[in-house]
């Protein structure tokens, strides 16, 4: 059986791992064909693809894009997307510039509370394009003001606490587009994390399909099972190809391993019949 995960990060967004080191312990967990998809950028697909080179593991080049859709804070999948499309490098440069003004403002809003210093402490820990709440929460953590990640998004940067800014991402529509485009499938992540009523994941699915979305992330890590069954029926009420991945950023937070992914249904038409 071919194992796949198609949703990771690593140190070229808030992953841990290099490419490098992302790939050799993809091939360790017994991973056959991995998306690297960090957020909101392509720079990881060179040196992850280099390093898959000559080995069993297929790699996929993904991205993760962040969209703002009504209020929430949306996260669309792009698998086999063309790192050399314009049409996507310059979406993804201008999500990335929105994201270096976002962390000023996270800094601001920190200082605010009494913590000095977050920019310049979030930069240690992310490499030069992308940065990103985690980075600002492993500076929290270094400093002592948070005991470690999850505490961190319990009590800063999110709605109500010191840090919080409400993301202002690519539209909907936008971020599908540069994935179809730049000739790759565009996929909502983790779906059952945004906590929406039946109502307004529909009305999503319905605005990501006009859009030319085809793939819905059926199964994230280790999810329940039942919760999966729950997601997988609703990928087939629309049409949607299930897409699978564990969402890995660090080998620190086991439940988030490499290849560790709940099995797809067997009524799940898998996204990778469409690369067959
Ligand atoms: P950003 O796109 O910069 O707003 O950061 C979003 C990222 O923060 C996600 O992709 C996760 O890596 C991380 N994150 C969000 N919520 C949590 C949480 N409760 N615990 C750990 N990491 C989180
Ligand atoms: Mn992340
Ligand atoms: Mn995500
Ligand atoms: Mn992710």
């Amino acid at each position: 059986m071919t194992h796949y995960d198609l949703h990771c990060h690593s140190t070229a967004s808030d992953g841990s791992l290099s490419p490098n080191a992302l790939i050799n312990r993809a091939l360790e967990k017994g991973v056959d064909v991995l998306a690297l998809t960090d957020h909101d950028g392509t720079e990881g697909l060179a040196e992850a693809s280099t390093a898959a080179a000559g080995t069993t593991l297929k790699l996929i080049n993904g991205v993760e894009i962040s969209v703002s859709w009504h209020t929430k804070t949306i996260h669309i999948v792009g698998l086999n997307v063309d790192p050399a499309n314009q049409e996507l490098q310059q979406g993804l440069s201008a999500l990335r510039q929105y994201r270096q003004h976002r962390a000023e403002e996270i800094a601001k809003r920190l200082d605010k509370a009494g913590i000095a210093g977050a920019l310049e402490g979030a930069s240690k820990h992310a490499s030069a394009t992308m940065l990103g709440r985690v980075h600002f929460a492993k500076f929290l953590v270094e400093t002592g003001h948070a005991r470690d990640m999850n505490d961190v998004f319990k009590r800063f940067l999110v709605r109500t606490k010191p840090g919080y800014v409400p993301g202002q991402w690519a539209s909907l529509e936008d971020a599908v587009r540069w994935i179809t485009a730049s000739g790759g499938q565009a996929v909502i992540a983790h779906p059952a994390r945004y906590k929406m009523t039946a109502t307004k994941l529909r009305a999503l699915i319905t605005d990501f399909k006009a859009a030319g979305g085809v793939g819905f992330e059926v199964a994230s890590g280790r999810q329940h099972p039942e919760e999966v069954k729950v997601m997988a029926r609703i990928a087939n009420q629309h049409e949607l190809y299930a897409s699978c991945g564990s969402d890995f950023h660090s080998p620190d937070k086991q439940w988030s391993e490499l290849g560790q992914i709940t099995d797809l249904p067997s009524e799940s038409t898998p996204i990778w019949q469409l690369w067959q």
